[in-house]
Order: structure tokens, then C-alpha cells, then sequence
């Protein structure tokens, strides 16, 4: 039975999308502004569901807005096999993140259903909440609360950071009509068989060696630290070189550090980030007292990241003591990175082969919400070229015939997976 992708509906509906939202000229693309339970985000949110009941699928929303559009399989008691992404966009982006994996999951399910088949697992289409962190100040928010990656009750307390004063996630959801308690909302692993989400590349890689189609084998995530550097202040003349405990050159050493032990690990995956360094009093003629820097470390293995945080600690200890100053380290946040399951990745590579599709593995350098599902199921990715890797602009572009065979790989594999008796993996 033939899976056909209807790529003018698929580029039609994409158009739609982007003009429910807070549309804004821009001088090239479109510009798109959709923050989480915004009016243009429900908006979308009722279209969606909309698109869904016309074609017989049933919907259910949880708690925090997550919305699972199921297609019912003949055997619907089996762990259903899903797919998804998001739609909401920070400031001034573009139309395709996101957008591609929830437009293009509807559009193979679609597929699936037109073409007569009748699948043994039911497919969800899941619309995850709130993946830009513009709103709560926290990224992927649905699919944390999903896998159990939040603490649900501290997630009603995040602060709404575009309402008004003391508004946070547990006025802004239920203004929105998502009520009844975060808990709830927690999937138990072995919920899904498996998951597979399409999302544009956001990088140059696949356009660059003219592929069409990216399976993700891993995903990288961050880890972000604060360290306060306390030194001894004083008058830049009057304090004498021998006697000085000077904040900025011993965080200049702690920097030297990171970038050295990041390096050191030999893996291009590594990446390692001072983005910020506050000099307290920050005078010219101030012995700096106190230095304040905020760190970004990346990798796509956890044992490995953490290895160089380690590292780091050892030149700590010893700079600490060679230059009398204080050191301290704060974890800002820190999530595991994910590795695909191979099963999942060898039927993606399958289906490509099969269909002379040009593609390459890669590693996820941005974070998905797919990071989390794979706390719970078996995932992996489809990525799909985007212009120059442009990402969170609004010239952001995908072609039509990119986005329409991401479709089709994704419709194949979703339904080779609700055909499997067992477990993915
Ligand atoms: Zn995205």
C-alpha cells in the first residue's frame, strides 16, 4: 500500500500557521511570535485540534496543554508509537521549528489512514507545550512534566516572566483552560513503543553536503554553572602585587581551564562556553574583588561532560590555594543528554536506503523535546535541511519537497513501528 505525502496541503497549512500568531513585518520570511498560551498560541492550539476531528482523530489535553491527537490501531490496548514537536516560537522566528514535526506528523498520519492500511498500534501526534523557555524561563516544559523530568510541584510556581507581577505557570495554564493537577500529566515509561520527531537541522550540515534527510543519534544537552570568584579588592596604585588576591586574573585562569579540559577530551562533541563575567566594583582602577561567571558546557555523553566539570574542579582547588581567593560553584541546571535507540535509527536508515534517499547521521547540537521522550520510549529524530541554517529568524526556510519527504520517511517508520508486535527497544 503506497504512503502519498500531500506536500501542496502540508506547505498550505504550514502558510496558515504562521498567520496565527503576532505577526510582525520583516524585511525577508516570515516573521512569527508564538509564546505559550498566548492568544495566537490557543488560536493555533483550536485550529490544530480542528484539522484533527475532521479527519477522525480523537484528541485529549493534559494539564499543562499538551495535546495527544490519536489515530486508534487495530490493537489499541498496545503502547501506541508517537510523534511530535512544538508550535510555539519565540520572539521574531521563523515558521518551520517545530511546526515541521507537528504539521508533518499530522499530514503522515493522514497518509497512513488514506492509504488503507490498518495498523496493529494506534499513533499519537503529541503537540508538546511550551518548548521555547520565552514564557517560564525553562525549555521543553511539556515533555519534562511528561517524562517525570520536573517536579511537578515546583513547576506550578515557575514564574511567568511576560505577565504581570506574581503570575506564574499555575495562573498562566488555567487562564488558558488547562487545569487539575501537573502530577497527572506524567507518562510511566513503556507508555509509548516509540517516538520519532522531524524537526528542521538548525545548522548547515545537511544543505552544506547536499543531503536530504538527517537521523539524529544523539542529543546533546547542557549543563550550566555560576562561579563566584572572592578575591580582595583595593586601590589599583596603593595595592602592592605581592599582597594581592585579584578576582579577574583567577577567574581568567578558570576560564583557561574550561577551554583547556574541554578540549582535552578529544570529542568534537565538547563545547564549552563563558558567556558572562561580571567584574565587581568594576573600576579601572579597582582591584577587582569579586568575579561572577556564568558557564555553558555541551556534550553528547553525560560521563564525558562531566568529566571536564571534574577537571575543572582540580585547577579550582589549586588556584584557590596558590591565589588566596575563594571559588564557589553553583549548578544552574544540568539534563542528561540522549542517545537514539539503534533499532529505531537502523529502520530510519532502512527506509532511506530502501527509497535512494540521500542522508547522513548526526548528533543533535540544539535540544529537542525528543531529549525527554527518550526517558520514556525508545527515540530518535528526522532532520530535514534548512536554508544556511538559519534557526530562530524569520528568513528561516525549509523547502516544500524537504518538509513533504520528511513526512513520508516519518508516515514509513511510524508505520513499520505500529506493525511491530514487541518492544522497540
Ligand atoms: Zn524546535
Amino acid at each position: 500500500m503506497q504512503i502519498l505525502i500531500d506536500e501542496a496541503r502540508l506547505s498550505s497549512e504550514l502558510e496558515t500557521l504562521a498567520t496565527l500568531t503576532h505577526v510582525e513585518p520583516a524585511a525577508n520570511g516570515t516573521a512569527v511570535t508564538r509564546v505559550v498560551f498566548s492568544e495566537d498560541d490557543l488560536k493555533a492550539r483550536s485550529w490544530l485540534k480542528g484539522l484533527a476531528s475532521k479527519e477522525g482523530f480523537s484528541v485529549r489535553e493534559d494539564a499543562v496543554g499538551n495535546t495527544f491527537i490519536r489515530w486508534e490501531g487495530t490493537e489499541p490496548e498496545l503502547p501506541a508509537v508517537a510523534t511530535g514537536s512544538h508550535i510555539d516560537a519565540i520572539p521574531h522566528a521563523g515558521m518551520y521549528d517545530g511546526t515541521v514535526g507537528v504539521l508533518g506528523g499530522l499530514e503522515a498520519m493522514r497518509a497512513l489512514k488514506r492509504s488503507g492500511m490498518k495498523l496493529r498500534r494506534s499513533i499519537e501526534l503529541v503537540l508538546l507545550t511550551s518548548e521555547e523557555p520565552t514564557r517560564f524561563g525553562i525549555g521543553c516544559l511539556g515533555s519534562r512534566l511528561l517524562s517525570g523530568a520536573l517536579d511537578p510541584a515546583r513547576a506550578d510556581d515557575l514564574k511567568d516572566l511576560t505577565g504581570e507581577e506574581g503570575s506564574t505557570l499555575a495562573t498562566a495554564r488555567k487562564a488558558a483552560g488547562f487545569t487539575g493537577p501537573l502530577a497527572a500529566t506524567r507518562l510511566p515509561a513503556g507508555h509509548y513503543h516509540s517516538w520519532i520527531e522531524l524537526h528542521i537541522e538548525q545548522g548547515p550540515l545537511l544543505e552544506r553536503e547536499e543531503l536530504r534527510l538527517g537521523i539524529v543519534t544523539s542529543i546533546a544537552a547542557p549543563a550550566s554553572y555560576r562561579y563566584t570568584i572572592e578575591g580582595l579588592g583595593g586601590h589599583a596604585g596603593a595595592l602592592l602585587m605581592p599582597d594581592r588576591k585579584d578576582a579577574l586574573c583567577a577567574a581568567a585562569e578558570m576560564i583557561l581551564s574550561l577551554e583547556k579540559h574541554a578540549l582535552a577530551t578529544g570529542a568534537i562533541d565538547t563545547v564549552a562556553t563563558v558567556g558572562t563575567c561580571e567584574v565587581y566594583p568594576g573600576a579601572v582602577n579597582s582591584v577587582p574583588s569579586k568575579v561572577v561567571l556564568q558557564i555553558d558546557l555541551r556534550d553528547t555523553e553525560l560521563e564525558r561532560r562531566e568529566g571536564v566539570i571534574r577537571a575543572v574542579r582540580w585547577d579550582r582547588d589549586e588556584i584557590q590555594r596558590r591565589r588566596g581567593v575563594t571559588v564557589c560553584e553553583e549548578l544552574i541546571n544540568a539534563d542528561s543528554p540522549a542517545q537514539s535507540a539503534p533499532p529505531v535509527v537502523a529502520l530510519l536508515k532502512e527506509i532511506c536506503t530502501e527509497s535512494a534517499t540521500p542522508y547522513r547521521t548526526m548528533v543533535s547540537r540544539a535540544y529537542h523535546d525528543s531529549l525527554f521522550m527518550a526517558r520514556i520510549a525508545p527515540v530518535a529524530m528526522i532532520f530535514i535541511p534548512c536554508h544556511q541554517g538559519v534557526s530562530h529568524r524569520p528568513d528561516e526556510y525549509a523547502k516544500p519537497e524537504d518538509i513533504a519527504l520528511g513526512a513520508h520517511v516519518l508516515a514509513e517508520a511510524l508505520a513499520r513501528l505500529a506493525s511491530e508486535p514487541g518492544s522497540a527497544g
